[in-house]
């Protein structure tokens, strides 16, 4: 590989979701055979493994482990279910850092059975408890809005302003926000709301892939980034323009990509990511 493609991809990172296929020793062989430099873990992909171990083998192939996916689902309307919730937080938190990341992205989560207004308060204060060993283990936490369609079950967390308000409130250096162009590109602020978690050093992580038209599914049909009509150079101008430059993650949940064959499918990852990013 040319010395030019290899710096065309030093700001790629493919969430091993996107490879779903592969166990995690399959994805970062083949990641790093492509010149890949980022790697983002889903917490499944570590079932069954010593997770330090899994770290160590990630880093021999030169790969920086750019976040551990997912923490949240915070809110219950049984106390009970919220503390349980909590506790697998610390164990993401824990594992994180036996991993040897920085950040944990958290799809926050929604009980439809109460408000959002309660879903979100429960959020914040779920986030809150685990600020304390978050800084202890240096592990920074990333609200992720999710788009309004999963607000009953997924995440009340719906915009980027109420995942900055949130930040605001939070006011902590280890907490931030992870910006989605699947989840984000509908909403007339972006631009702005971009710009103001930039100002607050809270612009942590940077997802990709498209909005395909019409979509089968909403969860398992993403598209592979050109493929719709999400703006994504435009959104990540304005990214960089709010002073973030690490990896840009490709984060692609597809039943049908997942049905090919994955290394022709990380090759059009790779195309995708040159031209369309
Ligand atoms: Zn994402």
């Amino acid at each position: 590989m040319s010395q030019n493609q290899l710096k065309d991809l030093s700001r790629l990172c493919v969430h091993t979701i996107t490879t779903k296929p592969w166990c995690i020793e399959e994805a970062a062989l083949n990641y790093a055979t492509n010149g890949i430099k980022g790697i983002t873990v889903w917490r499944d992909a570590l079932a069954g493994r010593n997770i330090r171990q899994t770290g160590q083998m990630l880093r021999d192939h030169d790969l920086s482990i750019v976040s551990l996916c997912r923490g949240g689902f915070f809110p219950n309307s049984d106390p009970a279910k919220r503390k349980l919730a909590l506790d697998d937080n610390h164990r993401a938190i824990n594992e994180a850092a036996d991993l040897g990341t920085k950040l944990i992205v958290l799809v926050c989560g929604s009980d439809p059975s109460q408000s959002l207004e309660d879903s979100r308060r429960q959020i914040q204060d779920g986030i809150a408890a685990l600020i304390p060993e978050a800084s202890a283990a240096g592990v920074k936490l990333a609200i992720e809005p999710l788009h309004p369609m999963y607000a009953d079950s997924r995440s009340a967390i719906n915009t980027l302003a109420q995942a900055n308000d949130m930040t605001e409130a939070l006011n902590s250096q280890w907490v931030g926000v992870a910006v989605d162009v699947y989840h984000l590109w509908w909403d007339p602020n972006l631009e702005k709301e971009i710009a103001r978690c930039g100002r607050n050093d809270a612009l942590l992580a940077f997802h990709v892939c498209d909005w395909k038209t019409p979509t089968s599914d909403f969860l398992n049909d993403r598209g592979l980034m050109g493929e719709g009509c999400i703006p994504i150079p435009k959104i990540r101008s304005w990214v960089e323009a709010a002073g973030f430059n690490g990896f840009i993650e490709v984060e692609i949940f597809s039943n049908d990509y997942w049905k090919e064959d994955q290394t022709l499918f990380l090759q059009k990852i790779i195309k995708a990511f040159k031209k369309c990013v």
